[in-house]
């Protein structure tokens, strides 16, 4: 740890046992000179297994991963458990309370804010706290995500891409046990703009196994994508000998690897306007074809404008609000590895 975090947490993360506590960001203001924003958090502990980090809400508007995490500890049998739980359902709180993908407080996006900053706004905080103080302590970590308001997502599990052997033999693994419908391979490190300020990248900073993904959307709840993420964290925890399973996992078809090349697998809006989609999640698009067209808002009666994929693939995501402004992301799709 470089800074000792602002954050204080008053849960003890060596001791044994199921605990539920806060992790306090400091918040001083008009209506609270001394408070805090206490961030739920459970830590489980048992014998001498890996420490796994679980975190949702990163982003306020994102619900499947919040839900599968309190159903995690609802239901967990400590018996079972060999090494230690940190389970964050609502890692951006302030976001989450307000049903927000940015904090309403100052306005950041959480992951687009690592390594954070010791004493910065509350945002910046929790992400140093996460940088500095949780990931130094987990050998693997999942961040649960989804589209948010704007964007809808098949379930899909997020993997990073590796050329080592060894490591994507343990991926391999890892990624059957998970049982995702579909699984895209990508650079764990960035965000899908590229975006180096990620979980992900704080992660790899701290040498920690990472996987994330993309279970729903459009500030929903999706129930396959629900049942995905119930189905992947007891895979993913049993594969790793940190929870054996109450009942044996039901078998699941293979998971279909999934990877993008670049900007032909997106399509943006050139403009602002109306978007009509072409386009439903799960459509298998070939290159050239139309995801749809922006009707301009001031002259209606006008030609509309346009939009192409420039690749071939399954369409994994979909802008949710019709109105749009230019450089907005319309879908985006992936093809098979
Ligand atoms: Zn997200």
């Amino acid at each position: 740890m470089s800074e000792t975090s602002m954050i204080t947490p008053t849960v003890d993360f060596d001791r044994d046992g199921l605990q539920f506590g806060a992790l306090r960001v400091p918040h001083s203001h008009n209506r609270s000179a001394y408070g805090h924003i206490p961030i739920p958090v459970a830590v489980a502990r048992r014998g001498s297994g890996p420490t796994v980090l679980l975190t949702g809400a990163n982003h306020g508007d994102e619900y499947e991963g919040p839900i599968g995490l309190i159903d995690l500890i609802r239901t967990l049998d400590l018996e079972r458990l060999n090494g230690r739980l940190i389970v964050i359902p609502a890692l951006n709180y302030p976001a989450f309370l307000s049903a927000t993908r940015v904090s309403p407080i100052d306005q950041i996006n959480l992951n687009r804010t690592f390594p954070g900053k010791r004493n910065g706004t509350v945002t910046e905080m929790i992400a140093h706290y996460v940088e500095s103080v949780l990931l130094p302590m987990a050998d693997c970590a999942i961040d649960f995500h989804a589209g948010g308001s704007s964007l809808n997502y098949l379930p899909t599990l997020f993997a990073p891409r590796s050329d080592d052997a060894a490591e994507r033999e343990k991926l391999d693994r890892i990624v059957a046990a998970f049982a995702a419908p579909r699984t895209l391979f990508i650079d764990g490190g960035r965000a899908m703009s590229g975006e180096d300020r990620v979980i992900g990248a704080a992660a790899r900073r701290n040498n920690v196994f990472f996987l994330t993904g993309e279970f729903g959307g459009g500030a929903s709840v999706n129930l396959d994508g629900l049942a995905v993420v119930k189905r992947g964290i007891a895979g993913l925890l049993a594969e790793l000998g940190v929870l054996a399973p109450k009942v044996p996992l039901a078998a699941m078809p293979p998971s279909r690897r999934l990877v993008m090349d670049g900007p032909g697998h997106y399509a943006f809006a050139p403009c602002s306007g109306m978007f009509e989609p072409a386009f439903r999640l799960g459509d298998e698009i070939s290159a050239g074809q139309l995801a749809g067209v922006i009707h301009d808002t001031v002259q209606p009666w006008k030609e509309p404008v346009p939009v192409t994929f420039g690749a071939a693939g399954v369409a994994l995501c979909i802008r949710t609000f019709a109105l749009t402004e230019a450089g907005d992301c319309l879908g985006h799709l992936g093809r098979d590895e």
